[in-house]
C-alpha cells in the first residue's frame, strides 16, 4: 500500500490498480497476472476468465455498465464501441464478462483506414487487450463504462493502429539498451524501459466563439481572421496569473485524471493568449500515450461543462503561436537508474556518453523521419513559423557537454564541470544553484539535463508515432554503438576504452546533427542545407521519406512494421492531408459565399449610397475612392473563391492520390492563402455591424 495522498484522496480510484486486483483476484491469480503485466507470461484463457470476473464484480461495485476495447485507429483519435455487461440467459437477466471478451474484441472494422491492405467486405478486425496499460473506469453522465486499452489489427494480422507499433519499438529499444548495459559489464539491471512525459499545450476559448464559426467547428482551426492590433507582442500571457474561469476548468481536469491515477506536474499560461500547458509526471512510455490520449479527452468533456473548448489544433491561429506537444523522452533500468543522467562528473562516464552519441547517430541518420513522423496538414502551419522548431531535425546538448563532446572528438582534456552558484546579492537569500546546460527553445531535439525533449509534435497528435521512430532511431544507434566497440575492443584494454574510441568515432560521424545556435534564424536554414540535413517543406514531401530503403529497413528489422504495412501508413496519413486540405477549402469558400462576400457587398452599398447622398468635397472623394477599393476587393474575392473551387476539384478528381497531395500541398496551400489574405483585407475595412464572424481579439482577449 501506498502512502495516503492527501491533495488528490481519489487517486487512482478509477484504474484497476494492483491494489485492487489482490482485493477482487485469488493471490495466485493475482501473481499471474502481475507477471503479464510485467511481460514475464502470457495471458492464458484461464487466467483470463479470473481477471476478467475480477474486472466485472469491481466495475459493478463501482456503477459500470458497460465495458469496451479502447483502441487507436491510424484515423487519429481513439474508437470505442461499448457492450453492455447485461445480457438474458433463458430470458433472464445477469451480468456477464468473460474471459475471451477481456482478452479481444471483433469491431466492424470497415470504416478504419487501413492504406489499402484490406477491401471493405473484408471487414473483420481483433482488438486485443494490452495488459501494460490498466483498464479504468470511464464517467458517462450518469454510469460508467470499463474501458481496455487494446490494440487493434486486421483478420489477417496487419497492423491498423498506433499502439502496437509503440508496444514493438519499446521492445526493440529496451531489448538493445539492456544488451548495451549488459556489454559495460552491468549485472544488475533487470531490464530497461522507455520512460516519456508529454508536454500538452492548447488553446482554451469560450464555446460560443466555435457555434458562431464555421472553421473551428468544422477543421478545428481559424481559416480566416485579421490579426488582432494586441496579440502576444507584451509576452505579458506567458507564466501570467491564471484566471479564475481557467483554474476552474484546470481543477476539475486534475481531479478526474487523478482519479484515473494520471499524475500531472506543472500546469500554466502559454505565450499566446488563452493559450495554456499541462506537463504530466513521467511515466512508462506505452502509458505515457495511454495517459495523453485521455488528458485530451478529459480536458474536452470538462471544457463544454464550464462553457468553453479546448483548441488542439497545431496552428489554430495565424500570426500567434500554435501549439505543440514536448515529447520528453529517456531511458530507465530496473533499478530506477536514468541511463540519460550524466552524473556528477560526465566526462567519466563513459556509458552515459555511449547512449548520447547512440542518440546522435540515430537521429543524424534518421532526422527525416523523424520529421515525417510529426507531419500532417496542421503542423505544417507550425513547424518552422518562428515559435516552433523548424522542418529541420538537429540536436542541442548544451553548454558543458557540447564542449566536452568536442573536447572528446579533438582527444583534448577538459576540467570537470565545475557546477557554479550565482549570488543574488540580496543578504537574506541564499546563493542559487546553476544547471550544467542552459535552454534553447528553438532546437528541434533538445537534452534537457538527463532527458531528450523532442519538440516537433504537434498537439492535436498521437505522440505514438513519434514514439516509435524515436525508439527505433536510438535502438539503431545502439546497435551501431555496440558494432564500434566491438570493433574498439580487439584493440583495448578494456571496454571503456573501446567505448570513448566508439564515442569518438560517433561525434566525428554526426558533427552535423549538432547545432546549438538559433534555429529559427535563416541562416541556420541555409547551413542546415550545406550540411546536407533534409528540409522537408510540407507534408506531401516528408512522408516520401516513410518508403526509403534504410527507413523501410529499420522498421523491418526491428520487427515493428512491414513494408507493407509503412506503404499503408503513407497511404492512410496522405488520405488524411487530402481530406483536410479539401474540407478546408471547402469550408473557407463557403464562409466567403454566405458570409464575407454579402458583408462586403453590403459594405459597398452603404458607402456607394452614402457618397450620393453626400455633397460634392473631400469626404465625397473618400467615399468614392472606399467605393472602388471594395469594389476591386470584391472581384478578389470573388477569383478567390474560384480559385479554390478548382483547386478542391482538380485534386478530388486526381486519380493518382500521391499527386493530388502534392498538388493540394502546392496549389491548394497557396489558394487557401491567398483567399485568407483577400478575407482578411476585407475584414479590416467593413463596419463592425456587417462582419458576420468573431474576430481573433474577441477570441483571444475576452473571458
Ligand atoms: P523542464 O521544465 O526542464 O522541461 P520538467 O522536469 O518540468 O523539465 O519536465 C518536463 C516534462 O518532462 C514533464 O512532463 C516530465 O514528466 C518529463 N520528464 C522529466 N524527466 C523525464 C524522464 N526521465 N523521462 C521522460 N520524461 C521526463
Ligand atoms: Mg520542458
Amino acid at each position: 500500500m501506498g502512502q495516503v495522498i492527501r491533495s488528490f484522496e481519489n487517486f487512482g480510484a478509477a484504474v484497476f490498480t494492483r491494489d485492487k486486483m489482490a482485493q477482487y483476484l485469488s493471490k495466485e491469480a493475482c501473481k499471474s497476472i502481475c507477471n503479464v503485466i510485467e511481460q514475464k507470461e502470457r495471458l492464458t484463457p484461464d487466467l483470463a476468465d479470473q481477471v476478467a470476473h475480477a474486472m466485472k464484480e469491481w466495475a459493478l461495485d463501482n456503477n459500470a455498465t458497460h465495458f469496451t476495447h479502447w483502441f487507436q485507429p491510424m484515423r487519429g483519435p481513439t474508437a470505442e464501441k461499448h457492450d453492455a455487461f447485461l445480457t438474458l440467459d433463458d430470458g433472464e437477466a445477469m451480468e456477464r464478462f468473460s474471459g475471451s471478451q477481456l482478452a479481444q474484441s471483433e469491431p466492424d472494422a470497415s470504416s478504419f483506414p487501413s492504406g489499402g491492405m484490406r477491401s471493405t467486405f473484408e471487414a473483420r478486425g481483433y482488438t486485443a487487450w494490452d495488459a501494460t496499460s490498466p483498464v479504468f473506469l470511464a464517467q458517462g453522465d450518469k454510469r460508467r463504462t470499463l474501458v481496455i486499452p487494446s490494440v487493434y489489427l486486421s483478420y489477417t494480422g496487419e497492423v491498423l493502429d498506433l499502439k502496437t507499433q509503440v508496444l514493438r519499438s519499446n521492445a526493440a529499444v529496451e531489448d538493445i539498451a539492456l544488451k548495451m548495459l549488459k556489454r559495460f559489464g552491468n549485472r544488475t539491471a533487470k531490464g530497461v524501459k522507455v520512460t516519456v512525459g508529454p508536454e500538452q499545450e492548447y488553446f482554451l476559448i469560450a464555446k460560443d466563439y466555435l457555434d458562431k464559426r464555421l472553421d473551428l467547428l468544422l477543421t478545428g482551426r481559424t481559416l480566416l481572421g485579421a490579426a488582432s492590433a494586441k496579440h502576444q507582442q507584451f509576452e505579458d500571457h506567458y507564466f501570467g496569473a491564471i484566471r479564475p474561469n481557467v483554474i476552474g476548468f484546470m481543477e476539475d481536469v486534475d481531479e478526474t485524471l487523478a482519479e484515473r491515477g494520471i499524475a500531472f506536474k506543472t500546469r500554466h499560461n502559454e505565450v499566446a493568449p488563452h493559450q495554456y500547458e499541462l506537463a504530466p509526471t513521467f511515466v512508462e512510455s506505452n502509458l505515457a500515450v495511454d495517459h495523453n490520449l485521455q488528458v485530451m479527452d478529459v480536458m474536452q468533456r470538462v471544457a463544454e461543462k464550464h462553457g468553453l473548448t479546448v483548441l488542439f489544433a497545431d496552428k489554430p491561429f495565424a500570426g500567434i503561436n500554435g501549439s505543440g506537444k514536448h515529447l520528453n523522452w529517456s531511458l530507465q533500468d530496473s533499478t530506477g537508474a536514468n541511463l540519460f543522467e550524466p552524473g556528477e562528473a560526465p566526462k567519466r562516464n563513459i556509458q552515459f556518453l555511449t547512449f548520447l552519441s547512440a542518440m546522435l547517430i540515430g537521429v543524424n541518420k534518421f532526422s527525416g523521419l523523424l520529421r515525417a513522423s510529426v507531419a500532417d496538414a496542421g503542423n505544417d502551419h507550425r513547424l518552422g513559423a518562428n515559435e516552433a522548431p523548424p522542418a529541420i531535425m538537429s540536436v542541442y546538448i548544451g553548454g558543458y557537454l557540447d564542449a566536452l563532446l568536442n573536447a572528446i572528438e579533438e582527444q583534448k582534456d577538459i576540467a570537470d564541470l565545475e557546477k557554479g552558484t550565482l549570488d543574488i546579492n540580496v543578504k537574506h537569500m541564499p546563493g542559487v544553484k546553476l544547471d550544467s546546460t542552459d535552454r534553447n527553445r528553438t532546437s528541434p531535439v533538445a537534452f534537457t539535463g538527463n532527458k531528450f525533449e523532442f519538440r516537433a509534435v504537434g498537439s492535436d497528435q498521437n505522440i505514438g508515432e513519434a514514439l516509435t521512430v524515436l525508439n527505433l532511431i536510438m535502438a539503431y544507434g545502439l546497435q551501431a554503438m555496440l558494432d564500434k566497440i566491438d570493433k574498439f575492443a580487439k584493440d583495448a584494454p578494456s571496454v571503456k576504452e573501446a567505448a570513448l574510441a566508439a564515442v569518438n568515432e560517433a561525434l566525428r560521424e554526426t558533427k552535423r546533427v549538432r547545432f546549438d545556435g538559433n534555429n529559427y534564424d535563416p541562416a541556420w536554414h541555409a547551413e542546415a542545407e550545406r550540411r546536407g540535413l533534409p528540409n522537408a517543406k510540407n507534408t506531401p514531401e516528408a512522408l516520401y521519406t516513410y518508403l526509403q530503403k534504410d527507413v523501410v529497413d529499420l522498421y523491418e528489422h526491428a520487427g515493428v512494421l512491414k513494408h507493407k504495412e509503412i506503404d499503408a501508413k503513407v497511404e492512410v496519413r496522405r488520405e488524411a492531408y487530402k481530406k483536410v486540405k479539401i474540407l478546408e477549402l471547402d469550408v473557407l469558400q463557403e464562409i466567403c459565399r454566405t458570409a464575407v462576400l454579402p458583408a462586403l457587398a453590403e459594405q459597398i452599398r452603404r458607402y456607394s449610397d452614402t457618397e450620393k447622398s453626400m455633397p460634392a468635397g473631400r469626404g465625397k472623394g473618400v467615399m468614392q475612392t472606399k467605393v472602388n477599393l471594395l469594389s476591386d476587393l470584391l472581384w478578389r474575392l470573388d477569383e478567390g473563391v474560384r480559385k479554390a473551387g478548382k483547386a478542391a476539384e482538380d485534386a478530388e478528381a486526381n486519380p493518382s492520390l500521391e499527386e493530388s497531395v502534392k498538388y493540394l500541398g502546392d496549389v491548394g496551400a497557396a489558394a487557401l492563402a491567398d483567399l485568407r489574405t483577400v478575407c482578411d483585407e476585407v475584414e479590416r475595412e467593413v463596419d463592425d455591424d456587417l462582419w458576420p464572424l468573431p474576430k481573433y481579439w474577441e477570441m483571444l482577449h475576452l473571458h
